[in-house]
């Protein structure tokens, strides 16, 4: 069963120059839900020649609008007004996107709130923003000018869409960029919301614009058009380094937040109670197709006994329903194509020898949709698909260890660097521990709760840059010196 907002819309248009628009050569593409994988909604699919307009649109809006040049407060008076009304469409926010997604509501509640803090976080970081002066006494004074990047192309995955889009939209318009959007294909529909935000908000046409389409072609053309300076993608580490490649002849900015197999070690003096609650929701809320998600449990072998018999047990109980019933703790998986490759890891697990202690399988109570029951493996060696690739579902391996150093060589035994999650109470282990593993983001005796002003992303296979507060500012900005002498010049005289 699925419930349908009511008035959805049956097409989905690009919004180029403050226009709702279909693509040139009229292209389209079909949007599925994820609970009956029927098509509900055409969306343009756009092309080069999209592209082209939509960066026409946003590059005439850079040089010739008024949105890079108004006062910083004037700037952040609009981003606090985008704020205040995606506040007023939250609910609506929500169940397009839980629709969308099969994302559970409670959770995609959780993410429209989100992203109207997104912008309201960036709207003070506009104002509150100052720049570095450098004083060598009596010799030299420097001081920092800084100026908007130029056209900004976004880039998102279907992953908490609405969310990840309003992250780099924010921080974009508030550096005074204008923007092309290019959202992912599979989960268009909470983006069609974003025109009637941005316009009601007072933002000039042309700041904002959304081409809708397929990566391999409207995100292909966005990252080769040389009137973007900057691209910040968030998806696949493999998109990623096609991403890279692609830009690499025009020299661009590139932001990037890929995948990861982030690692949650559990020492034996944790807390055990709190690390399985941890550790289970760190895998299993939003359906397990969370960047961060603490995929590989590394425990203690004097607690790994318990702690795998914990977490089954748990796992057996986890609601794996409609997306739309608040019930709900796992929804469904996206798309067909992404669930068929989820079970293809749950059976890579079996053939390799993994021991299912939860799940693997539809649940009984679902007949139809991509449901998967919550996925706990145990025994899971590193050698094993199933704790060195990506899965993106409600799937988890379990691994023991015996001493610390074996914790730290296990969280690290992966291409990936994304989070780590480490559960101990010897203040002076969890530091070093915290030290020694290879994540861009770590957290101590606590899941992922973010501080917006923290650096973001990851480091190996899992990204290249930062994003987060004074990081995506610098981003989509250029800073430059000026240098001003404080005493007489004095030049070598070549030739004199
Ligand atoms: P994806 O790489 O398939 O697609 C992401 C976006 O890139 C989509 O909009 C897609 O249309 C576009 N795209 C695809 N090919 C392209 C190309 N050649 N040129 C330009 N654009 C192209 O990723 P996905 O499957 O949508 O998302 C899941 C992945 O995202 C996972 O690996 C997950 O870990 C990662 N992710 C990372 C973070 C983070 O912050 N590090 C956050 C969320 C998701």
């Amino acid at each position: 069963m699925t419930s349908v907002p009511p008035n959805l819309p049956a097409k989905l248009e690009h919004f180029i120059g403050g226009e709702h628009t279909p693509s040139a050569d009229g292209a389209t593409f079909e949007v599925a839900d994820p609970v009956t994988n029927q098509p509900y909604a055409s969306a343009a699919a756009g092309g080069p020649a999209d592209i082209d307009r939509a960066v026409a649109a946003a590059g005439h809006a850079f040089t010739g609008g008024p949105w890079p040049r108004l006062p910083s407060r004037e700037r952040a008076r609009i981003l606090a007004k985008i704020a205040d009304a995606i506040e007023a469409r939250a609910p609506r926010i929500a169940e397009l996107e839980t629709f969308d997604t099969g994302l559970p509501v409670t959770q995609a509640r959780g993410q429209a709130a989100r992203a109207a803090e997104n912008f309201r976080f960036f709207a003070d970081m506009a104002v509150t923003q100052h720049e570095d002066a450098f004083t060598a006494p009596g010799r030299q004074f420097g001081y920092v000018i800084r100026r908007p990047a130029g056209v900004a192309g976004l880039i998102t995955p279907w992953n908490t869409p609405f969310m990840l889009e309003t992250w780099k939209l924010a921080p974009a318009l508030a550096a005074g960029c204008t923007v092309v959007l290019k959202p992912a294909e599979w989960t268009p529909l909470s983006a069609s919301l974003l025109p009637e935000i941005m316009t009601e908000a007072g933002l000039p046409d042309g700041a904002f614009n959304l081409v809708h389409g397929i990566g391999e072609v409207a995100g292909a053309a966005l990252v080769a058009h040389p009137g973007v300076p900057r691209i910040s993608f968030t998806g696949e580490t493999a998109t990623g380094r096609a991403i890279m490649a692609a830009a690499a002849p025009h020299l661009k900015g590139l932001s990037m937040e890929l995948g990861g197999k982030s690692p949650c070690l559990v020492f034996a003096d944790a807390d055990l109670d709190l690390a399985t609650d941890s550790a289970l929701f760190g895998v299993f809320s939003l359906n397990g197709e969370r960047c961060t998600a603490g995929s590989r449990i590394l425990a203690e072998r004097s607690v790994y006994h318990d702690l795998v018999t914990r977490l089954a047990a748990r796992a057996e109980r986890i609601r794996v329903g409609s997306p739309s019933d608040p019930a709900t703790e796992i929804g469904a998986l996206v798309h067909p194509e992404h669930y068929a490759r989820v079970l293809s890891y749950v059976q890579a697990g079996l053939d390799e020898g993994a021991r299912l202690v939860a799940g693997g399988s539809r649940p009984q109570s679902q007949p139809t949709g991509n449901y998967l029951a919550a996925t706990v493996f145990a025994d899971v060696q590193p050698w094993m698909r199933i704790f060195r690739e990506e899965i993106f579902g409600p799937v988890v391996c379990v691994t023991p260890f015996d001493a610390e150093a074996d914790a730290i060589a296990l969280a690290n035994d992966t291409a990936y660097g994304l989070a780590a999650y480490i559960w101990t109470t010897d203040l002076a282990r969890a530091h070093r521990v915290a030290g020694a593993v290879e994540s861009g983001m770590t957290w101590i005796n606590s899941h992922n709760v973010r501080d917006l002003r923290t650096p973001f992303g990851g480091v190996k296979a899992s990204g290249l840059g930062r994003e987060g507060g004074a990081h995506s500012l610098d981003f989509y900005t250029q800073s430059r010196i000026v240098h001003v002498p404080l005493a007489d010049t004095r030049v070598p005289r070549f030739g004199a």
